[in-house]
């Protein structure tokens, strides 16, 4: 297969020559680097490659060109490579306007002209966006395969896992002749997707995620089984937890139950994260704190559950779910939070066939030109409406109450009201899901009138709310009647210490009922839910954690 495009466009020839040049010098091997000298002109382009069946990674656009400037470009390209990253560049005098085009036309980077010595300006910017791009559906020059049936639950849940621990694969459809040629050469039949056939050609039939997981080659039993630090929860919090804990010594060990990056890791685009002006895709964000952890020598366990914690002497003991245990002399629990399911008839059954929690960007692609319901009036509800709307028809965001403005951060109000295919709901709710295997109609209900109606739907991504899972903390530690872990100074709020507790001293700050045990992140009772706080308190953890050692 052809090399995927990396296309620059700058109508001064010397400049564009430069641009060229650079990139190809870094990336000519596995990129093939094309020039265009305006707008018009790199649009025929485009559609040359579409045709030729080709990808587009990135786009490069220089602002100031005649006919057609650089943020009009980019959005046109935007109908041919939904998925192409998008680079403008910009004089110094110009950065007003490519702020502006954040919004407009989702750029991820702009770049001040010079963008000398590239090493620095720009090779950091497009490998982050070659590795984001690496990672989307739509890269299809991956070897992994996934043979499956579009409504299949199972054929979902493979694809959600390989693009959640962005493992790039290419998705073929069980009843179209490639994906049938796949199966047939799998000894497989259309009733055993999903198939996934490997880089060295070996095939799977319906594997668990922990196989998935080893054929991939991610980490799926700890080298050791005693640790200084084990952290539960491979979210932003957790993921602090396990790069400062190795940072500063500690054999630390992290154990996810699915895909490292939790909440954040489904997030299209954290606006709010200090340091990333231009926001940044929660896959991205995690990745490069997956690879911090691993740099500095923390241990990562994927699709590993962590089911029962128990005090044994000093140590802490934990239980997985196969029955083997781990132990360490502290634990930091960075479990968050899951999605709560919507509670309407007929929703249960067609969960991963139309109906989705969270943003599952895998079906983007499919969602062409259809119409997708979106449940929930807060940041990730307005963040998915906003992805969406590149690919659908038309979005629908439904909400129970009159407006936004309670629920989700006025800069997103603000680009919902720019985007028209995106019409917002008040007073509705979802009451009801039917179809024949799959999701083919929604019942809605006006809160204020009792009036129902419904609608034909294919797609229903849901964002209400989540809760804590830790029922498997039940005894151990303390938790509030949400389920929340009770940390530090709350475990002392009458005046005395948690039933149990063994020192002469109170709780440390994140310190849970059980010494040195700790809750970081969206699990703790009373904290911010936001990536900064959860990454900060995952930092903030390991730190009692070594005041926590020290006084052993
Ligand atoms: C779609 C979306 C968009 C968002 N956008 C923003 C934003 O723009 N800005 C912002 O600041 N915040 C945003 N948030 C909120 C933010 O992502 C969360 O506050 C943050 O991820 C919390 O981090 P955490 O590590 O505490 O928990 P989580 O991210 O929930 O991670 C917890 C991890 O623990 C794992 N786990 C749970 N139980 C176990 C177990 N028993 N054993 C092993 N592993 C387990 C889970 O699989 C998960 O990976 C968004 C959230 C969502 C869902």
């Amino acid at each position: 297969m052809a090399h995927p495009v990396i296309l620059s466009i700058d109508d001064d020839p010397a400049v564009s020559r430069a641009v060229a040049r650079d990139i190809r010098r870094r990336y000519g091997d596995r990129y093939r680097v094309v020039r265009a000298g305006s707008g018009p002109e790199a649009l025929d382009t485009l559609r040359e490659i579409k045709l030729r069946g080709e990808q587009v990674a990135v786009l490069v656009a220089d602002y100031r060109m005649p006919e057609m400037n650089g943020i009009e470009f980019l959005e046109a390209a935007m109908d041919l490579f939904p998925a192409a990253r998008r680079v403008l560049l910009t004089a110094y005098a110009d950065t007003g306007a490519a702020i502006d085009a954040i919004n407009l036309v989702d750029l991820d980077h702009y770049l001040l002209k010079p963008w000398h010595p590239p090493e620095e300006k720009l090779y950091p910017v497009v490998d982050a966006l070659l590795e984001a791009w690496t990672a989307s559906p739509e890269a299809a020059t991956t070897e992994i395969r996934v043979v499956g049936h579009r409504w299949s639950a199972p054929s979902f849940a493979v694809r959600d896992f390989l693009a959640r621990n962005l493992v790039p694969y290419r998705w073929l459809l069980a009843d179209e002749p490639e994906g049938g040629r796949l199966l047939a050469a799998a000894g497989a039949s259309a009733a055993d997707v999903p198939v996934v056939v490997t880089t060295d050609g070996k095939a799977l039939v319906a594997p668990t995620e922990t196989e998935l997981a080893g054929i991939v080659g991610l980490n799926v039993v700890p080298a050791a089984d005693f640790y200084d630090l084990v952290v539960v929860g491979g979210g932003p919090a957790g993921l602090g937890a396990a790069v400062y804990g190795a940072s500063e010594g500690l054999r630390t060990v992290l154990v996810e139950r699915r895909a490292t990056g939790g909440q954040a890791g489904q997030s299209s685009r954290i606006e709010n994260y200090l340091g990333f002006p231009d926001g940044v895709s929660g896959a991205q964000l995690t990745d490069r704190a997956r690879r911090q952890a691993l740099k500095f020598g923390a241990e990562l366990l994927t699709t590993r559950e962590v089911v029962g914690l128990a005090e044994a002497g000093s140590a802490r003991l934990l239980r997985f779910d196969d029955g083997s245990t781990l132990a360490a002399h502290a634990v930091v629990l960075a479990t968050g939070v899951s999605y709560r399911m919507l509670d309407a008839p007929g929703l249960a059954d067609l969960t991963g066939r139309g109906v989705f929690y969270g943003s599952a960007a895998t079906e983007a692609p499919s969602c062409v030109d259809q119409d997708v319901y979106i449940v929930g009036g807060a940041n990730s509800a307005g963040q998915a409406a906003v992805y969406f709307s590149r690919y659908a028809a038309r979005v629908h965001v439904l909400i129970r109450g009159a407006d936004l403005t309670a629920s989700m951060s006025s800069y997103l109000i603000d680009q919902l009201d720019r985007i028209d295919r995106i019409t917002v709901h008040p007073h509705t709710e979802v009451v009801a899901g039917a179809g024949e295997g799959h999701l083919q109609c929604l019942t809605l209900r006006d809160t204020r009138t009792g009036q129902r109606r419904d609608v034909d739907a294919s797609w229903l991504f849901v964002f209400i709310g989540a809760e804590p899972r830790t029922e498997w903390l039940a005894g151990v530690v303390a938790r509030d009647e949400r389920g929340y872990v009770v940390t530090g100074p709350d475990l002392v709020a009458g005046g005395s210490r948690p039933p149990g507790w063994s020192l002469p001293r109170d709780p440390y700050h994140l310190e849970s009922s059980l010494p040195g045990v700790f809750a970081a992140g969206d699990v703790r009772a009373a904290s911010v839910k936001r990536v900064a706080s959860a990454v900060g308190e995952g930092a903030m953890a390991v730190s009692l954690v070594h005041r926590y050692l020290e006084a052993q």
